[in-house]
């Protein structure tokens, strides 16, 4: 139910999505309790010096499901961090990893801060203090409990949390482990950066390939050619809507924090960044119109509509006027249960976050695998790959008698890097985990939407582990 407010809470509206998919699997009713419920809420508190004097700050770890080890999260630096939010985060981690095939339990953290209102000194000291409150209660490490980059972090905040845990465990090879999401030079892996916003662009590549998906609402096939609406220009949105941009598609409306800007011939998404860098804000952008409320960018007419936000953005206030014809969500937890319903009725495809967004945790995998095993993807083979690749175009130039040019050589023969094995994982995790909850969307007219095939997936496997572990057998 929505409150008040006009929003349900976090965790409810994630447990209204798992127990519609739940009444559509047989599983026994105390396992489906088991997999819905937070295993362990960690809450705390910390004391902080900052040029105003002591500060507490509120932070929180939540480890939603143990069916696999590590469990896996980012952590989140807001204002508006609360304990429902990070536990409604876990849970969508839990079925995310499930999604994909990322063998994690999910976790998430919350640190209550307006990270803009502190010095990078002050927020060094929150982020080592929050890491030591961690490994205080053992809530963190490589075969524990993996934190990453969300709303209000980056690669910085994950380079201190692997120092301050690296101090503490000195002599534990695999201590890097303990957190993806890292600089380059501090361990982590060329393309997690930009995962989650390439992994939205194949997930959207893969949803609009299917013909008779697109036809349904109303859309011819392919993503070129589409208009597109991005809400948030952070990370996530900004990657989304560059690789959609250079896929062809037209980004005809970007809305930040301080407004919106449309354009029907489309925006060029590198040119908006540069603009609003220097004139500090998206309005005003040569060439587009401005909106009055950045709410009003979720209302325009486009074919994707990219929420890449917050969550509760859609809700069963605003739904009626969504005009999207596919709701691509690369927050989470953008729309509500209330709005979903709504959004049904007017024949809207919605693609969810537990798939949709799963780039960044599916990229985390890859970082922590390279962790492990000490050494860069490609370092063993590339070197190997070109040599062969090259001996075999000679083969080919001796027996057609064309002389190759050193670029086609250079081009063909090419082994593959750190970069390409990630991106090409990626794509490979997306298309296989769209199929999955396509196949399982179609195989059942019960099923209404992906939304629900995803989370019947995600149930399903986890289920499984559990009675493979010997649980609920
Ligand atoms: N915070 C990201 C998410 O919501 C990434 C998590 C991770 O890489 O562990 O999926």
């Amino acid at each position: 139910m929505d409150t008040a407010h006009g929003h349900p809470k976090f965790f409810d509206n994630v447990s209204r999505y798992f127990d519609r998919a739940a009444a559509l699997t047989d599983h026994p009713k105390g396992l489906l309790e088991q997999i819905k419920v937070c295993n362990s809420v960690y809450s705390f508190q910390f004391p902080i010096r900052t040029s105003r004097g002591m500060e507490v700050i509120s932070g929180w770890r939540v480890q939603h499901s143990h069916h696999k080890l590590p469990v896996k999260g980012g952590i989140r630096f807001s204002e508006d961090a609360n304990e429902d939010e990070v536990k409604a985060l876990a849970a969508l981690m839990t079925y995310k990893c499930a999604v994909m095939d990322v063998p994690f339990g999910g976790a998430k953290g919350g640190v209550q801060i307006d990270p803009k209102k502190y010095t990078v000194e002050e927020l060094e000291r929150i982020t080592r203090r929050y890491t030591t409150e961690l490994i205080k209660k053992n809530f963190i490490g490589p075969g524990i409990d993996v934190p990453a980059p969300d709303y209000g972090t980056g690669a910085r905040e994950m380079s201190w949390i692997a120092d301050t845990y690296g101090t503490f465990h000195p002599g534990q090879i695999d201590a890097l482990a303990c957190v993806t999401g890292k600089p380059v030079s501090q361990g982590g892996v060329r393309g997690r950066f930009e995962a989650t916003g390439r992994g939205v662009f194949y997930g959207l590549l893969e949803a609009c390939s299917h013909e008779d998906d697109m036809k349904k609402i109303g859309l011819s096939k392919g993503l070129a050619g589409k208009s597109v609406v991005v809400q948030g220009l952070g990370n996530v949105g900004y990657h989304a809507a560059l690789y959609c941009q250079q896929h062809g598609a037209v980004i005809t409306g970007l809305a930040e924090y301080e407004g919106a800007i449309f354009n029907e011939k489309g925006l060029d998404v590198d040119a908006v960044v540069k603009h609003r860098k220097e004139a500090g804000s998206i309005l005003n952008f040569p060439g587009a119109v401005n909106l009055a409320d950045r709410a009003d960018a979720l209302e325009l007419e486009c074919d994707i509509l990219i929420p890449a936000a917050l969550e509760n953005q859609i809700t069963g206030e605003n739904a009626p006027r969504i005009r999207a014809k596919i709701v691509a969500e690369a927050a989470n937890g953008p729309t509500t249960a209330s709005a979903e319903d709504i959004l049904m009725t007017k024949n809207v495809m919605v693609i969810p976050d537990i798939y949709l967004n799963a780039g960044g945790v599916t990229v985390s995998y890859f970082e922590w695998l390279k962790n492990l095993s000490h050494v860069r993807f490609g370092r063993m083979g590339k070197r190997f790959e070109q040599t062969t690749n090259e001996n075999l175009l000679r083969l080919v130039e001796e027996s057609t008698g064309r002389k190759l040019t050193d670029g086609e050589i250079k081009t063909v023969a090419r082994g593959a890097d750190e970069i390409d094995l990630v991106n090409s994982g990626l794509q490979e995790t997306m298309i296989t985990g769209y199929q999955q909850i396509r196949e399982i969307w179609r195989s059942n007219d019960q099923i209404p939407n992906l939304r629900t095939a995803a989370f019947i997936n995600a149930i399903d496997k986890v289920a499984t582990c559990y009675g493979e572990l010997g649980i609920f057998p």
